[in-house]
């Protein structure tokens, strides 16, 4: 049996030469075959790549000629081939070709290589439900494992990311198992394909007995889809019995999945739900700093005030955190080498996809005082006074400073309403707290918070 490439040539070659001497016009051959190559050897049919339309139709068409090449070829391999002669335009359709008896399943399912553990960033929002996740991909399916795991959460707080980042490291700890990713709306499509009768043979539930790691992506899109469901039951047992990891995700715990059978809510509830709630800020922060620096950029090039705005503002949702930070960049795509991003930058980009503004109160610096004295836990008197034990004198460098971004309000004026101080000393009072806020986290936090008081 020919199985190489330079077997196959040689046969090709051999049937030529006879082909050659048999053929008594010199030209046809020269013309029409002398070219010609094997593209494949597909059971008994041989397929011969000649250089036009013409010379295939000529040579197919010409009994003469047909039967010369058959001969030949039958002499040469000494057996009963069919010939097929294409183009080679011919060939891409030849190969692309669907095979009937050979769809994929889930064929366009692919693991996202962009999604792993190491650029997750982990908080307690989200510990657990890492913690489990890194678990089962240690050893996929084992006895100890919890199995399904079941992460659920809102939208956009990593459920997806989690679930590739399984897939990766399932795949590098064991190249040769056979890892399906697939979202719910996909399983669905495919089962309804398959009961229509679109696709061949091979059984959905025989597919998924190959396959070792299931990841299965927004489950509640399963309720009320009784037939698909009672199919995805079955495949769910198969896998689980035989010691195959399955991993599902869902907005919401197994127990308010509506519309889901009984028997399977209590088979998801056999394995270990564990939840993503809403991040916390410095978690939103690391989050954010982790998507600078893999956009190529400098983190320290961002005002931390700017940075805890963001994370203040987006704080629902990480997929919106990242259209904020996104738009930020494409907004700063023009900012000079070594230029800051400040505040009022981060704010003029987001402005236009910030929710609804509240209608905000008159911002007084009466109401100014009193909400930092409030924060921190002073009176206003001490605010005011000139006492500087360092927390006092924060506070007080805190409210000039706001007193100036938010009302506007005059140095000397400001002077005058802290305790008769000179204009140059509120001067570098507010400047100070400028600076610190392009690096201190915790201050650019507490002053957003109080911002936030403010304005509520
Ligand atoms: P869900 O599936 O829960 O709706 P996704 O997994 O699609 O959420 O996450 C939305 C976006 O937020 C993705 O781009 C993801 O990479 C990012 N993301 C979510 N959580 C984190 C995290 N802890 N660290 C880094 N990126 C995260
Ligand atoms: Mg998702």
């Amino acid at each position: 049996m020919v199985v190489t490439l330079s077997q196959q040539n040689q046969l090709w070659s051999n049937v030529l030469s006879i082909v050659k001497d048999r053929i008594s016009d010199r030209h046809v051959f020269d013309s029409f075959l002398a070219d010609s190559r094997i593209h494949k050897i597909d059971g008994n049919k041989i397929i011969v790549i000649v250089n036009s339309a013409l010379a295939a139709n000529l040579l197919k068409s010409n009994a003469h000629y047909n039967e010369i090449i058959n001969d030949a070829l039958k002499m040469v391999t000494e057996s009963q081939y069919d010939l097929e002669l294409i183009t080679s335009e011919e060939v891409k359709n030849f190969t692309d070709k669907p095979q009937p008896t050979k769809h994929q399943f889930f064929a366009n399912s692919v693991i996202n290589s962009k999604y792993t553990f190491d650029n997750f960033v982990v908080g307690d929002c989200n510990r657990e439900a890492v913690q489990a996740s890194i678990l089962v991909t240690a050893a996929p399916g084992g006895s100890f494992n919890p199995n399904p795991l079941f992460i659920y959460s809102k939208s956009g707080l990593g459920k997806t990311h989690l679930l590739h980042a399984i897939g990766n490291r399932a795949k590098e700890t064991n190249p040769y198992a056979k890892v399906l990713y697939i979202n719910t709306d996909t399983f669905i499509d495919e089962f309804i394909r398959y009961v229509r009768g679109d696709q061949e043979s091979e059984s959905l539930k025989d597919y998924f007995r190959t396959v070792d790691v299931l990841l299965v992506d927004d489950i509640q899109f399963l309720s009320d889809k009784n037939k698909t469901s009672e199919m995805f039951f079955h495949i769910f047992n198969t896998l689980i019995n035989s010691g195959k990891q399955v991993v599902l995700t869902s907005d919401r715990h197994p127990n308010d999945l509506k519309g889901l059978e009984e028997r399977l809510v209590s088979r998801f509830n056999m394995g270990l739900s564990v939840n993503i709630v809403n991040p916390d800020t410095p978690t939103l922060i690391q989050i954010l700093k982790t998507k600078i620096s893999s956009n190529g950029l400098a983190v320290e090039k961002f005002d931390a005030e700017g940075l805890v705005f963001l994370a203040e503002n987006f704080n629902k949702n990480i997929r919106e955190l990242e259209g904020a930070l996104n738009r930020l960049i494409f907004y700063t795509i023009n900012i000079k080498h070594g230029e800051r991003i400040t505040l009022d930058i981060v704010k003029a980009s987001a402005q236009p996809i910030m929710s609804v503004k509240k209608a905000s109160k008159t911002i007084t610096e009466e109401r100014i005082i009193e909400t930092v004295a409030d924060y921190y836990h002073l009176t206003e008197q001490q605010i005011k006074s000139k006492f500087r034990t360092s927390q006092i004198a924060l506070a007080r460098h805190i409210a000039m400073y706001l007193c100036r971004q938010l009302c506007f309000t005059p140095f000397i004026k400001l002077g005058q309403i802290f305790g008769g101080r000179d204009h140059s000393t509120v001067i570098s009072a507010v400047d100070k707290v400028r600076i610190m806020l392009k690096t201190d986290t915790q201050l650019a936090t507490a002053i957003n918070d109080i911002q936030k008081s403010l304005k509520s």
